[in-house]
């Protein structure tokens, strides 16, 4: 095998979701259409790379920044929900669930895989919450283990600013992540939130 195909295969094998199995069936389905396909994941890779920003004020990714979401003012600027990724913020907004602004933590905390604080993007929420009065934070993590440390963590932190927090109330197990959620147990789950006891 040639060098550059290797390093293709490599380079795709590390796309979550795609191990060096899947990493070869899609090189070899680009090399079937390699005068069409392959030019054209190029192009758009690229135009990607030049265009696409990453949201300063929420973290989401856009064409600009701050993003559409964040300047739209037909939303409710005092109510912001918190979301692990952006995978999970694109979720919510396939469901049209919820009409607020959001902001994206980058992540859990992890004791195991030792992630603390500085790794997120939890000091920007918090002085977004105090400078803006935010009336209502709803901590949209995942049902995971990390993902309850990260939300009783994060309303520990939102505590002296006397904003409500709130919780989604899942209709599933523990360890239930919200980008798998269908649009229906997404608004339950929403609509159900609680407060942080
Ligand atoms: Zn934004």
């Amino acid at each position: 095998m040639s060098n550059e195909l290797e390093d293709l295969i490599n380079l795709f094998s590390k796309l979550p979701g795609l191990g060096p199995r899947s990493a070869r069936r899609a090189i070899l389905h680009m090399l079937k259409y390699k005068d069409t396909l392959m030019p054209n994941i190029a192009r758009t890779v690229e135009a990607a790379h030049r265009t696409i920003k990453l949201c300063t004020i929420c973290g989401n990714v856009d064409i600009r920044s701050p993003c559409s979401i964040c300047l739209d003012d037909k939303r409710d600027n005092l109510s912001i929900c918190v979301v692990e990724t952006i995978a999970d913020l694109w979720a919510l907004e396939k469901g049209h669930v919820f009409k607020g602004h959001y902001h994206v933590l980058g992540g859990t905390l992890s004791a195991v895989e030792q992630r603390g604080p500085d790794t997120l993007n939890i000091e920007n929420l918090v002085r977004r919450v105090a400078e803006n009065n935010i009336r209502e934070v709803i901590l949209a993590t995942n049902a995971t283990i990390d993902g309850q440390t990260t939300a009783f963590y994060i309303s520990e932190r939102l505590e002296p600013l006397k904003t409500k927090v709130t919780r989604l109330a899942y209709g599933l197990p523990v360890g239930g992540e919200l980008d798998y959620l269908d649009e229906g147990t997404l608004s339950a789950a929403l609509a159900s939130r609680k407060a942080l006891a």
